[in-house]
């Protein structure tokens, strides 16, 4: 019972690496706000929580949306008092060399990735200052620190992020406030999925390319990353500031 009674806002909850954490953070006896723009899948995610006995509630959000994230913010005060964490997960993808990628899409990844990592926060954080206490985790990725061919719009928003977060921590550390960022690698999820099928002729040879990259030579799974959120969620990271953790199977070093 790592983060017994904790408020936990998870924003795209219903997919992937966050619904694996909101699960687990649902096992820890948190209380989950699950946030999507996808309703069907975040309620889905909601449900599976309640079955297996947790506390969580869906909440419609779209992160790039101020009225939206601001009502996300208001209802989970309304709902519980207070908010003890936000994991900023919410992402897409961008694929295409720079010269490739129109006006439009570029916009879409660096709102849904940038802005909705501003948003939530924004609106999460004075209950979180009122209170001097909080825990922030931004999604970033480490293609923040190292090349990947084709993602220059997608490593541009982590790259951001990971910036960000160093800057939000040391505004608000005096706040009582943590805010660390997540560094995965290749994690197999509908967003990697999704990818790889329209990135390349042959996915499978794609996967075993992404996996000789790696010192673990396996890709990760949504639960590694999520053990690492419900890390950083609890009071056993209370001395971790502003720090990139990297769940990525050694790729930064191989
Ligand atoms: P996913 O596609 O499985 O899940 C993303 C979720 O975000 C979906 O449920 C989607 O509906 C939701 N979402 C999208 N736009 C939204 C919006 N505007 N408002 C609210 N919700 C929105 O993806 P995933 O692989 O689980 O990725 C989650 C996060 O992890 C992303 O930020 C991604 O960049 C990051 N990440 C993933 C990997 C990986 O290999 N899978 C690696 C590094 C970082």
């Amino acid at each position: 019972m790592r983060l017994l009674d904790k408020v936990c806002i998870i924003t795209g909850a219903g997919s992937g690496i966050g619904q694996s954490a909101a699960v687990r953070f649902g096992a820890e006896q948190a209380i989950v706000v699950v946030a999507d723009i996808d309703r069907e899948k975040g309620e889905e995610t909601a449900q599976a929580i309640a079955s297996a006995g947790g506390r969580a509630v869906f909440v419609h959000a779209d992160v790039t949306n101020p009225e939206s994230a601001k009502a996300m913010v208001d209802e989970t005060i309304r709902l519980y008092g207070r908010i003890d964490v936000l994991f900023n997960n919410a992402g897409i993808s961008g694929v295409g060399m720079l010269h490739e990628i129109e006006p439009d899409a570029w916009d879409r990844v660096m709102n849904v990735n940038i802005r909705g990592v501003y948003l939530p926060s924004k609106y999460a954080i004075p209950p979180m200052m009122e209170r001097r206490s909080g825990s922030i985790i931004n999604m970033s990725s480490c293609i923040a620190e190292i090349g990947l061919a084709r993602r220059a719009s997608y490593a541009a928003t982590k790259g951001a992020v990971l910036s960000l977060t160093k800057s939000m921590q040391v505004d608000y550390a005096p706040y009582g406030i943590r805010v660390n960022a997540l560094l995965p690698g290749t994690i197999m999820t509908p967003f990697v999925e999704n990818y790889l099928k329209t990135s390349y002729d042959d996915p499978a040879a794609a996967i075993e390319s992404l996996k000789k990259r790696q010192l673990s030579g396996e890709l990760g799974r949504p639960d590694d990353v999520a053990n690492a959120a419900v890390f950083l969620a609890s009071d056993e990271s209370k001395f971790m500031m502003g720090s990139p953790l990297y769940i990525d199977g050694g790729v930064v070093f191989g």
